[in-house]
């Protein structure tokens, strides 16, 4: 358990009976905001995600209760009703509850729904934005989500919902038609038909795919595919959950930008989408 570091002086104080509801970042305890630290260093009890890295746990306060409330593709044990219930519980006792979450808490986390079970109850809270790993992934694997060469736009979507099947709520031809890039959460079960619909309204098979999984840990594979083999190429590779997958040309941006890759050896091209340097010097993006 760490010591409180002198970098979080004129932090926020962490009353007793408040929630703070906190981002963990995506994998790499690097990625955790100060803001998180803050909330580790004085939290009673921290009830923590499936996705939060174990070192990130390491930063709570010593003697403070550190509870696993977890849950993992669609399982619903326990249930969101029962980790709202335990929050509200805990603060009610008068405890300080850290409620850490992988990535953001809003990002696909049901921080919204923790949030709004505390207002019901009139737990007062704090939100704790972090970095989510459909951004922070991505800049790990060499892959920006926007680059103004490639798209002004990206979409994120969620492959699955509750139910463990793909939301049917998802317009797949105005997502197809929408961003140039889309960055989709919990799509690895259901890709082959998640990259049908999108050919299906209109995207190229050939069209370049991504997929991330353990992104910014240090088990992070990153497989280039294209949207008409994705999900072949996911199971002959045995890429497994919590991954990413990113459709669209950023990521032919990695030969580029692939810096991790580059630290083992792999040599970089200055020009990723085999076009000259550019020359309009007006742009202010
Ligand atoms: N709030 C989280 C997302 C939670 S949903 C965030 O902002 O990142 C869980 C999904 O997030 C996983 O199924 C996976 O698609 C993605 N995810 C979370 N951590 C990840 C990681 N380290 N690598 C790849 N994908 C990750």
């Amino acid at each position: 358990m760490a010591e409180r570091h002198e970098i979080l002086d004129g932090l926020p104080v962490f009353e007793p009976g408040w929630v703070w509801l906190v981002g963990a970042g995506p994998g790499d305890p690097g990625l955790v905001t100060l803001h998180a630290l803050n909330a580790l260093s004085q939290a009673d009890v921290v009830v923590y995600d499936a996705l939060v890295d174990k070192r990130v746990l390491g930063h709570a306060r010593e003697g403070a209760a550190v509870e696993y409330a977890g849950k993992r593709g669609g399982k619903p044990s326990p249930s969101q009703r029962d980790i709202s219930l335990k929050l509200i519980a805990l603060a009610r006792a008068g405890k300080r509850v850290c409620r850490l979450k992988g990535g953001d808490p809003f990002v696909f986390g049901r921080g919204g729904e923790e949030a709004l079970a505390l207002v019901e109850a009139g737990i007062p809270f704090r939100i704790v934005p972090g970095i989510s790993a459909g951004i922070g992934g991505l800049a790990y694997a060499g892959i920006p989500v926007t680059h103004r060469d490639v798209n002004h736009a990206v979409t994120f979507l969620t492959g699955h919902d509750q139910s463990g099947l793909t939301p049917s709520s998802i317009d797949w031809a105005g997502v197809a038609r929408g961003a140039p890039v889309i960055v989709m959460y919990m799509a690895l079960k259901h890709l082959g038909q998640i990259a049908a619909s999108l050919i299906e309204a209109g995207r190229l098979a050939s069209e370049p795919v991504a997929v991330i999984s353990e992104a910014t840990t240090t088990t992070q594979r990153v497989l280039e595919t294209t949207l008409g083999t994705a999900a072949a190429e996911v199971e002959q590779g045995g890429l497994q959950p919590p991954a990413i997958v990113v459709v669209g040309e950023v990521v032919r941006m990695r030969s580029g930008l692939d810096w991790l890759g580059a630290m083992s050896g792999r040599v970089l091209v200055a020009d990723p989408l085999g076009r000259s340097v550019r020359t309009d010097k007006t742009g202010t993006e």
